[in-house]
């Protein structure tokens, strides 16, 4: 039961991080469909797979 639901949790973490990419300027995670950073608004290319 235990491991049925840290498996979930660590498969949800693991796409949660694959939507994330770190700003090239500041380092802050920035969503990957986001042109640009939230906190220092660094223009970021967006990049196929
Ligand atoms: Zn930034």
């Amino acid at each position: 039961m235990l491991s049925f639901f840290s498996g979930r949790h660590r498969q949800r973490d693991d796409l949660f991080d694959r939507s994330f990419r770190s700003c090239t300027d500041c380092g802050a995670d920035v969503y990957v469909l986001a042109e640009d950073c939230k906190d220092c608004g660094t223009a970021l290319e967006l990049r196929a797979g």
